[in-house]
């Protein structure tokens, strides 16, 4: 073993990022200037959707969502029950309640028939999150939306750089969200993006980053005027042009880095099929998985408890994480929600599952340590 800490995600900065952003720092704009529209136009090129809109962070951009759908006090708002806080939390911003559903067993990607079950009268949206980077059945999402004239939301903070049938993720969506934080696909330190088809959507977006304001200032600085006129209750959640140079020369690697992680992910896989006691989530035949995680769950009766192989690999060096704790049981929503109804696929599968170390720069000799430690930790040898 290497001796150093495996982090279980990391970003990549070259010295290509590097002078992105000492380029903007010597411009004249550092923030809402030519950097925002040039990224925005290249993360819509590179997700197939019409409008991209940048946004602080990856809440920010769920915010927007919610906001530009409308959502309000009395709607219902559709969200697995295993994702981060965030996709439930930005429902209660608006004032909507979430509603947790359950996930399926293998994939741990939203429940499409617990998702049916759930919709009532209040019902206004389902959000998909793409768990680990696999873009959910967009196919049967789509019918069941427009079955039930729901709109559509894809949390696609994990799954950056995949696609579903072909098509990228980003497009798969009445609107998509995506996060810049240093662990996901891509980064720019903080950041998120919404994508679109739709521009009044997008529109309504612009505004609600910019404290509801319908102009930005650089608009203002073109038409030579002051006057601005604030029409709904927006946020200060603008990206700033150093983050979207950032973002630019991150996205031009995008391509390679998903091959790296898939890559990764392959030996990962192929190594976990001869290892007794755990076995990786499944991978849908028709996914372009992007894997912002490689999770793997403890399977049989005979391993030793999560904690103890958590505990032991972390002593090893290897940074082993779990994602995620049911929204629900969090306390916050568990006061919230007592009589929600009930997930137990996503309440067992969590007790089991372990998200090993991936990101682009993980070097082969520390992916066979990875290995070999699971095997010795799970089989009960330990180290
Ligand atoms: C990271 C993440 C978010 C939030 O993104 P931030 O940029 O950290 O605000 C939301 N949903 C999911 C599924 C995420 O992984």
């Amino acid at each position: 073993m290497s001796g150093s800490f495996i982090p279980y995600g990391r970003q990549s900065i070259d010295e290509d990022d590097i002078a992105a952003v000492v380029a903007v720092l010597r411009s004249d704009w550092l923030t809402t200037g030519p950097e925002v529209e040039a990224f925005e136009a290249d993360f819509a090129a590179a997700t197939g959707s019409l409008e991209a809109v940048a946004v602080a962070n990856g809440t920010a951009a769920l915010h927007a969502a919610m906001f530009a759908l409308g959502i309000g006090p009395g709607d219902e708002v559709i969200v697995p029950a295993i994702t981060f806080v965030a996709t439930a939390n930005s429902v209660l911003y608006q004032g909507g309640t979430p509603v947790f559903c359950d996930v399926e067993p293998d994939t741990l990607l939203i429940d499409v028939a617990s998702a049916e079950s759930r919709i009532t009268e209040h019902t206004k949206a389902i959000v998909a999150v793409d768990y680990a980077g696999q873009p959910c059945d967009y196919d049967a999402l789509r019918a069941l939306c427009s079955r039930r004239g729901l709109a559509l939301v894809a949390d696609a903070c994990h799954a950056l750089g995949g696609a579903y049938k072909g098509k990228p993720v980003g497009s798969l969506a009445d609107l998509s969200t995506f996060s810049f934080h240093p662990v996901k696909n891509m980064t720019t330190g903080e950041g998120g993006m919404v994508t679109t088809d739709d521009p009044a959507l997008a529109a309504r977006m612009r505004t609600f980053r910019n404290h509801g304001i319908t102009t930005d200032f650089r608009e203002r600085a073109r038409c030579g005027t002051w006057e601005y006129a604030m029409t709904e209750l927006g946020y200060n959640y603008r990206l700033s042009d150093i983050h979207c140079a950032l973002g630019r020369s991150q996205l031009r690697k995008l391509p390679a880095w998903i091959d790296r992680r898939r890559a990764i992910a392959a030996h990962y896989d192929a190594a976990f099929a001869e290892t007794n006691g755990v076995s990786p989530l499944a991978v849908r035949p028709d996914r372009r998985h992007a894997y912002h995680l490689y999770v793997v769950r403890l399977t049989g009766e005979n391993h030793p408890p999560r904690t103890t192989v958590f505990d032991q690999l972390r002593a090893a060096g290897i940074g082993v994480n779990v994602h995620y704790l049911p929204v629900h049981r969090h306390p916050f929503y568990g006061a919230l929600f007592e009589n929600t109804g009930r997930c137990p696929i996503a309440d067992d599968t969590y007790e089991r599952i372990l998200s090993l170390p991936m990101f682009q720069g993980l070097e082969d000799v520390d992916e066979g340590c990875v290995v070999r430690a699971i095997g010795a930790v799970v089989t009960g040898g330990g180290l």
